[in-house]
């Protein structure tokens, strides 16, 4: 079954489905900065509008209502990210404690280059601060969504906060 988006306002702007719109209220309630549809790239002739920019994750955001948009979105993310040199995070559906694929660009250290990777990622909260951390479960891996305070060395797992499970929830029984 194909479901049809519903465009949906949520401050002051015009999201072009209800689900892109719950994210925004999630990103709202957890305390990072998003911009709509901030700017849009061209590759060999195809136009492609990210849907957001997470300024706190230093990475943008694809959202997908459902899984059959995931294959298409993974595209545009690989894309996105070879052409701005930034992280590209694909979610989908209502915001939830899931895992979601990561694209993260080439990157340089000690003179070395390391090729970028995909992965699944969950959205977790730093323990020691308000900050947010992406972790790869299978390895256990985790890193910086890039919003912990300057002096934090958070040395112990991220976690499923409360905070996040409100947001969560809070994103889901949204009235627009
Ligand atoms: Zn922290």
């Amino acid at each position: 079954m194909k479901i049809k988006a519903i465009e949906t306002v949520y401050k002051g702007y015009r999201f072009r489905s209800r689900m892109e719109a719950r994210w925004a209220v999630f990103f709202d309630e957890i305390g990072v900065v998003w911009e709509y549809e901030k700017e849009g790239y061209d590759f060999d002739g195809i136009h492609y509008l990210p849907d957001f920019w997470i300024h706190d994750w230093d990475c943008f955001v694809e959202v997908k209502g459902d899984p059959s948009g995931l294959e298409d979105g993974l595209e545009k993310c690989r894309l996105l990210c070879k052409m701005t040199g930034k992280t590209s995070f694909l979610l989908y559906g209502t915001p939830d404690h899931k895992l979601y694929q990561m694209i993260f660009p080439p990157v340089e250290h000690d003179g070395d280059m390391y090729c970028g990777v995909e992965n699944p990622n969950k959205i977790l909260q730093c323990r020691r601060c308000d900050g947010h951390w992406h972790a790869h479960i299978e390895g256990w891996s985790y890193g910086q969504l890039g919003n912990c305070s300057p002096e934090c060395n958070s040395d112990r797992f991220p976690i499923l906060s409360d905070k996040l499970l409100n947001a969560h929830n809070t994103a889901k029984s949204y009235r627009f």
